[in-house]
């Protein structure tokens, strides 16, 4: 079986491109201004909902709403320096892939393409992969800001956390990752 020449970097897209928690906490504070919110640094769950149902009743449903809505992707902002790092990994020899859930809304999938030829260009739609389980995706590492990933498969990949308030109790025994270090972190776990 042939092996890839180049190290497969896999990069997540919420909370490592795109900036999914500020979209739902702006879209929340705009339907609802009159309920509370959580502030991004208080998020102490991956998904969303389930914090927001700790503050009252439905409020995880209306969140769920607000995420499956159309159009909702559209209004996701870049994360600071993501394009510029994703450029980067590429330049720096690896093949780099977006790995991606999809979601349940079936406008999902095409909502998250049109985002990333708008914010990131139409060479990186070509490289997206639309997963509900990365586990059934190879790959030398997964940068992703979900604490543990899991799946049909024991993952292939070194899974590198993307640093999020919300996964800083989850220590993985490897260096964190933000685009401002993301270079460094990726060739040092490559080099393990
Ligand atoms: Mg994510």
């Amino acid at each position: 079986m042939d092996t890839p020449v180049k190290k497969i970097v896999l990069v997540d897209m919420d909370g490592v491109l795109a900036n999914f928690e500020l979209a739902c906490q702006q879209c929340w504070r705009r339907l609802y201004p009159d309920l509370p919110f959580i502030e991004l640094e208080e998020r102490t769950t991956h998904d969303i909902k389930q914090q927001y149902a700790t503050l009252g009743e439905n409020y995880g449903n209306k969140m769920r709403d607000i995420i499956h809505s159309n159009g909702f992707y559209a209004t996701l902002e870049v994360m600071n320096g993501a394009k510029e790092g994703l450029d980067r990994l590429k330049q720096s020899g690896y093949e780099v892939f977006i790995c991606t859930a999809q979601a349940r809304n079936t406008k999902c999938a095409p909502e998250k393409a049109e985002w990333v030829n708008r914010h990131l260009g139409s060479e990186w739609v070509e490289r997206m992969i639309i997963t509900r389980d990365k586990t059934m995706v190879r790959g030398d590492i997964l940068i992703d800001d979900k604490p543990v990933i899991t799946g049909l498969y024991s993952p292939c990949f070194t899974h590198i956390i993307y640093d999020q308030p919300y996964n800083r109790l989850v220590d993985s025994g490897r260096p964190r990752l933000t685009w401002s270090c993301s270079d460094a972190v990726v060739a040092n776990v490559l080099k393990c």
